[in-house]
């Protein structure tokens, strides 16, 4: 399975690569799930260990005159090769389009990078029903290789993000089985995924791991997800 963790802005530097090591320490015990975390761009650095660390964004370009951002040749310096693209917050706080989104998509595509994409409905979405909250996804879907070998897709309701609310274990059921019809790709859950529900989560069939934001910042807790991920598999 894979277990993800969005820092966000949290943690230092300094920090973070402690988070790192506890986590490399926890894997050496024997985990073999697969484990990407994403720091906070000025926590970037080179890693070496079973974690797969990615970046939260960067800008469609080798380098340039883009005020903010990073490129490849930021990444390169540390090896990033993993990145998020669609995350909810960079959708509706930082306001990126879809089309702007499908440009990021298709150059990190052509690099070959692994690329988490994330979609999810707002809850004006959800509440207008099934069809209107499906057709709000798959607009999320348009202009996306669903097809890509190095694709990772995030289900992740804006209305659960950061809020402790959570679909129920049969509505994430029965999403995910619709979006599992739109790509093959490997298919997380988040939106308040904790300690204590993520185990559930885990075991529905059609989840293929979690990306988790605020309870991963708790290295331990990170870990436990994890382990609950292993031991479903060695069931
Ligand atoms: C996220 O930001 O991707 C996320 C799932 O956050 P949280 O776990 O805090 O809801």
């Amino acid at each position: 399975m894979i277990i993800a963790a969005n820092l966000k802005t949290n943690l230092t530097r300094k920090q973070t690569g402690e988070y790192l090591s506890e986590i490399e320490n926890y894997l050496n015990s024997g985990s073999t799930q697969e484990v990407l975390v994403f720091p906070a761009i000025s926590s970037l650095d080179s890693h070496t260990g079973k974690v797969v660390v990615g970046t939260q964004n960067a800008y469609a370009t080798e380098n340039g005159a883009f005020t903010g951002e990073i490129g490849t040749d930021q990444l390169d310096e540390f090896g990033i090769t993993t990145i998020l693209i669609g995350h909810s917050e960079r959708r509706h706080v930082l306001g990126e389009t879809q089309e702007e989104l499908v440009k990021k998509f298709n150059f990190y595509k052509e690099l070959g990078y692994k690329i988490v994409y994330c979609v999810g409905e707002p809850l004006e979405k959800r509440e207008a029903g099934n069809e209107q909250m499906m057709q709000y996804i798959s607009a999320q879907y348009e202009g996306i290789d669903t097809s890509y070998e190095n694709l990772i897709i995030a289900y992740e309701p804006v209305w659960a993000i950061g809020t402790g609310l959570t679909p129920t274990l049969e509505e994430i059921e029965s999403i995910h089985t619709e979006l599992k019809e739109k790509s093959t790709a490997p298919l997380l859950y988040g939106g308040s995924v904790k300690v204590t529900n993520a185990a559930d989560v885990l075991a529905l069939h059609n989840v293929d791991g979690v990306l988790v934001g605020s309870a991963a910042l708790y290295a331990e807790h990170f870990c436990s997800m994890i382990e609950y991920a292993q031991e479903l598999e060695n069931k």
